[in-house]
């Protein structure tokens, strides 16, 4: 396993100007792996200028080209997909079977979908008046800024990069302090396959510092945000300097409503992964049961089970079914809401504290938890991110949608029937991005992702992707140039 650990810029891994760095920890022992050089202002103005001065060329760079260098990407990464992995396990705590099976494939994947995207982008020709010819391109933006969490560290680098550079923009990427071993590792691969010298720039750095900065920077055109919806609400505010775009990702609260007609097996596996799988630790977690009287008490025998069988280790082990949560920080928040769970009423039916296993004791671990809660509780309306799922009960189908839809998020959400007609009508009235019918936490490149009210705004992935990463150009064209086109002179 090699680990890089300075910034990239301008097709080089530099030390960062004033010798800064950050410390990155293990989360399954708290032990430190390594330091990565941290950027300040005076890097990012770097990592900024680099990618101004590259933009130009990799904008006029043929499509099928710049996707060339992204499938050969995709390759690379699955060349060294053992490595990456182990990287990802070690920074992130994920369960090695997880980043083996999931995080490693679909980052290529990802990268491969975007690679075949680049020439398949395509402008339109519009019917306008007799006489004239209207057309638009789809121009990429600039420089784009984007700033990433540590939930899925690999995976995002993907999604935030492969449409933008497929699109022809150049890009300065900040990755979240806690994990940022495998954004400098991609840094590494994309040097391999050929990326020209500034068209990426990987910078770990604080975020309230360096990535406000970034945010704030009049020569970035774009911004690009995964995270919660405080930082994500300043990120807008940073904008307005140079009223740059921007494509905010931010949390969830995903209703999972169990109906009394459910495939009941399928619903508590699929309810189980919806909320344990990453320690819980994504925006689109179904983090809110919603289950029906009637087959309550039935879900949650197995649910419960199911729960409390679930494997906590060492990321490393391939038997782990779960690790650690990311960092300490994250731990902490997480038994926080245990105990405001509790305080407002609430019973934990399992977990809410960290394992008794000794060799676990030093790691960021917190057992996979259920709670039942109140709709209006804490725990029902914040976004925990963890493994920690709130239960309550429902009569009737209005009364589910209309739980489904009490928060201020809205971002993923899903439901369990064999009802054919009630699947679609509430998928149809969910107040959410997406929406899992008998299933839950489905993704693919080719499919849009993002969120409305407070889980933010523009979407990833698919065509959707390509357009946030350009701009229409309308172009006219009078077909007779020797036709004044007004004055009759
Ligand atoms: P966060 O503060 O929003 O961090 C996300 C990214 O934004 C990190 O790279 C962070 O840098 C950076 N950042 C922080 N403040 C910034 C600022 N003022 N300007 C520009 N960039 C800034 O999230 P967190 O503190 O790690 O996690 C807190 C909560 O956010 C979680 O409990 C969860 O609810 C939510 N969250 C959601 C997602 C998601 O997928 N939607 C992902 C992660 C977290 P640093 O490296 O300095 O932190
Ligand atoms: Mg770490």
């Amino acid at each position: 396993m090699s680990l890089q650990t300075k910034l990239f810029i301008n097709g080089k891994f530099i030390d960062s100007k004033e010798g800064s760095t950050i410390k990155v920890l293990n989360p399954h022992d708290d032990s430190q792996i390594t330091e990565v050089s941290e950027a300040k202002a005076p890097d990012i103005d770097d990592a900024v200028a680099a990618a101004k001065k590259a933009f130009p060329a990799w904008r006029d760079t043929q499509a099928a080209e710049r996707g060339r260098l992204l499938l050969k990407l995709a390759d690379l990464i699955e060349e060294k997909a053992d490595e990456l992995a182990e990287i990802e396990s070690l920074d992130t705590g994920h369960p090695i079977r997880d980043t083996t099976g999931l995080d490693v494939p679909r980052t290529a994947f990802t990268y491969r979908y975007f690679g075949g995207m680049a020439d398949k982008l395509q402008g339109s020709v519009i019917p306008v008046e007799p006489g004239f010819l209207n057309y638009v391109t789809r121009e990429p933006v600039g420089v784009v800024g984007q700033i990433t969490p540590w939930n899925f560290p690999l995976m995002f680098t993907s999604w935030k990069m492969g449409p933008a550079l497929a699109a022809g923009n150049t890009v300065v990427l900040k990755p979240a302090q806690v994990t940022p071993l495998t954004a400098l590792k991609i840094a590494e691969l994309m040097a391999e396959v050929g990326f020209p010298p500034g068209v990426v720039n990987i910078v770990p750095a604080s975020g309230r510092t360096a990535g406000q900065h970034l945010a704030e920077h009049q020569d970035v055109q774009k911004i690009a945000f995964t995270g919660s919806t405080d930082v994500g609400r300043s990120i807008v505010q940073a904008s307005s300097t140079n009223l740059k775009r921007v494509q905010l990702e931010l949390g969830g609260k995903g209703a999972n409503i169990v109906f009394d007609d459910a495939f009941l097996p399928a619903a508590i596996n699929g309810s189980a992964f919806a909320i344990f799988h990453n320690q819980g630790q994504a925006c689109i977690a179904g983090s809110r049961l919603l289950l029906h009287e009637r087959i309550a008490d039935e879900f949650l025998d197995g649910f419960l089970a199911l729960a409390k069988s679930i494997k906590l280790g060492n990321p490393l082990d391939p038997e782990t079914e779960m690790g650690p949560l990311t960092s300490a920080k994250q731990q902490k928040a997480v038994l926080t809401y245990c105990d405001i769970a509790q305080q407002e009423g609430g019973e934990i039916l399992t977990g809410g504290e960290p394992p008794e296993t000794p060799e676990l004791s030093k790691g960021y671990y917190v057992k996979p938890t259920v709670a039942k809660a109140q709709p209006q509780d804490r725990v029902c309306q914040e976004e925990v991110f963890g493994p920690f799922v709130s239960v309550t009960t429902f009569s009737s189908e209005e009364e589910a949608i209309d739980l489904a839809n009490s928060t201020e998020y809205g971002l993923g959400g899903g439901l369990w029937t064999r009802d054919l007609s009630r699947a679609h009508k509430v998928a149809g009235r969910m107040r959410s991005g997406m929406v899992w019918i008998n299933c839950y936490k489905r993704v693919n490149p080719g499919s849009p992702f993002g969120g409305v009210g407070s889980s933010g705004y523009g979407r990833e992935m698919g065509f959707e992707a390509m357009h946030e990463y350009t701009d229409a150009k309308s172009v006219w064209v009078n077909v007779d140039a020797k036709l004044p086109p007004f004055y009759k002179r």
